[in-house]
């Protein structure tokens, strides 16, 4: 199919909003309300994932006005679903000529979405950009996790993983019941610890900085290292960019944005060179999920180790900070570390 869409060599960006309330309620620098503003306030549509309260499931709609898009906000750990989102997303851009679209996923999904929108021969009406990932967990594992607490303590009204109050670079996760905040740092615990993702997840060919998406964004993981005078401790967003399309987007958003030039060797975190390694346990793992439960698999490959507990105890009572426990592929070639995992 013939598109105006070219690759280049990947241009990389630092940056993060310059309203100080949205960067602070997005999960890295915001650089998806940037995008998503642009598209909606000329008219246009964008399609994202947003949490679903009654069944669990993250689901990705197409989004129209800027009341939906606050719902897609905020790192959801765990698989999404497409559902019929690629049909619904070419029925409306038929609909509605003249238009263009907004199309945000995990690299996976959006690979999937550009080739679909090469068959089709959409690709010059959407723009399409992709999320550095880690690895998804599965999604009946997470569902699993929200009955069991809505079980024991009430319905769940609220959900996040990267609360920004202790900083971007500790996140907190939690859930709301009952107007009540819960700690839900054993599941994150387990997202970390590798033993719960996508069986496709661990050969995932998306990890890398060159994609053919027309923008990649995630955490300028590391930051505070590499261009000491740009971090900003409430979030900052790594910006890849792939085509010329791309390019083109990330000029109209830069007055929303503070922004520096980078290069792939500043931005390097683990999940840009290679997928995120199987655990020696996973096996282990879903054995016991099989034969004992959520409850018992949280509790055994969720929680910090005792030790780990006490030291931190003792070095509180003497004034020092706590002992870290940092998941193996969030430490840098350098040995620098950040501590999300410790603070979720
Ligand atoms: C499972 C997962 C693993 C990640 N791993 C890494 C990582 O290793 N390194 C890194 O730098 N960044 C990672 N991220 C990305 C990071 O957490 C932020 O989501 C990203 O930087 C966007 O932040 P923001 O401030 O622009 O967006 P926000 O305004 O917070 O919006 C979040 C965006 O992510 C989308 N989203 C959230 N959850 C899902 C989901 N489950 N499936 C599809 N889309 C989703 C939303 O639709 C929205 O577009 C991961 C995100 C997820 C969901």
């Amino acid at each position: 199919m013939k598109t105006n869409v070219e690759l280049i060599s990947t241009r990389v960006y630092a940056g993060r909003l310059k309203d100080r309330e949205n960067l602070n309620n997005s999960s890295s620098g915001g650089a998806f309300t940037a995008l998503s503003d642009f598209f909606l306030k000329n008219g246009n549509a964008v399609v994202a994932a947003i949490y679903n309260y009654e069944n669990h499931t993250t689901e990705f709609q197409m989004i129209l006005d800027k009341d939906q898009r606050e719902r897609a906000k905020g790192s959801k750990y765990m698989q999404s679903k497409p559902g019929g989102i690629f049909r619904e997303a070419y029925r409306w851009l038929m609909d509605n000529s003249g238009k263009k679209m907004l199309f945000v996923g995990m690299g996976c999904q959006s690979d999937g979405f550009r080739k679909f929108s090469e068959i089709k021969e959409i690709r010059d009406r959407v723009y399409i950009v992709d999320i550095i990932c880690h690895g998804s967990p599965s999604p009946k594992l997470w569902r699993e996790y929200a009955e069991s607490v809505q079980k024991k303590d009430g319905k769940i009204t609220f959900l996040t993983f990267k609360d920004k109050r202790n900083g971007w670079k500790s996140p907190t996760a939690y859930v709301k019941v009952n107007g009540e905040e819960k700690s839900i740092k054993d599941y994150v615990k387990v997202f970390y610890n590798r033993c719960a993702l996508r069986p496709s997840c661990y050969e995932c060919p998306y990890a890398t900085t060159e994609r053919k998406t027309d923008m990649t964004i995630g955490d300028f993981w590391h930051i505070e290292e590499t261009i000491p005078d740009f971090y900003d401790s409430n979030g900052n967003s790594l910006f890849l960019i792939h085509t010329n399309r791309g390019e083109e987007l990330f000029e109209k958003i830069q007055s929303e944005l503070d922004y520096r030039s980078s290069n792939t060797t500043q931005c390097w975190q683990a999940n840009l060179e290679a997928p995120t390694q199987k655990s020696e346990q996973r096996e282990e793992f879903w054995n016991d999920y099989k034969k004992k439960g959520i409850d018992f698999v949280m509790k055994k490959y969720g929680s910090v180790p005792v030790k780990t507990k006490i030291k931190n105890k003792l070095l509180k009572i003497m004034g020092g900070g706590t002992q870290k426990v940092v998941p193996i592929m969030l430490i840098t070639p350098k040995g620098g570390q950040h501590n999300e995992l410790e603070a979720a």
